[in-house]
């Protein structure tokens, strides 16, 4: 049996969640800066769907940017990864599939740093996409909370707005010709109309 403190040590996954504008690509960077200090090799790849800041880069509203990969599947990152790369960064990490969940896995299995970043609900307020599957198989948690727009409190959700007027629970989510944005909110403040509320 092979001396248990010789084997190779492994890595680990990361979750930075909250809701938008509470900090998380940020938070992101900001610990990928410090590997970079200390000289450790780091992937970033991001989902094909948000192209906001162009395809190759992954900036945070506060201005801070890093290159990165843009991906359509999460299995790309096992082909794309490089044999001296210890940190494996994701952005945007909702809009994989479940996927995802595996390829984190894999990745800690092979002893890399795993840090990946995303909204943990979506505008209605569910759990969004291996959100939940990753949150429950990280190592590490880290939920942010931005400032709700309507209160002041603190802001755990994602409102959407279609036109100025909060969307409905069954409002697709692309929406052609409408005026849509979104705000940061707290439970209390977060409008979903036509949600079934639960009465337990
Ligand atoms: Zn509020």
């Amino acid at each position: 049996m092979p001396d248990r403190h010789l084997r190779p040590s492994s890595g680990w996954v990361e979750v930075i969640c909250g809701s938008m504008f509470s900090g998380k690509t940020e938070e992101l960077l900001r610990r990928l800066r410090r590997a970079a200090i200390a000289r450790q090799k780091v992937q970033l790849f991001k989902p094909a769907i948000d192209n906001r800041y162009g395809v190759t880069t992954v900036a945070s509203h506060d201005g801070a940017k890093w290159e990165g990969e843009v991906i359509n599947h999460a299995a790309e990152i096992m082909e794309k990864l490089e044999p001296d790369t210890i940190i494996v960064a994701i952005d945007e990490v909702q809009f994989f599939d479940d996927e995802i969940v595996d390829v984190c896995d894999q990745l800690a299995l092979k002893g890399k740093r795993v840090i990946v970043a995303g909204l943990d609900t979506d505008f209605r307020g569910e759990p969004f996409g291996p959100m939940p599957a990753l949150m429950a198989k990280a190592e590490s948690v880290r939920k942010l909370h931005a400032i709700c727009m309507v209160c002041g409190g603190e802001a755990s959700r994602t409102q959407r707005l279609i036109d100025g007027e909060a969307a409905f629970y069954e409002d697709p989510v692309v929406l052609i010709g409408a005026a849509e944005s979104y705000e940061a909110r707290c439970r209390g403040c977060h409008q979903v109309p036509h949600r079934q509320e639960s009465t337990t």
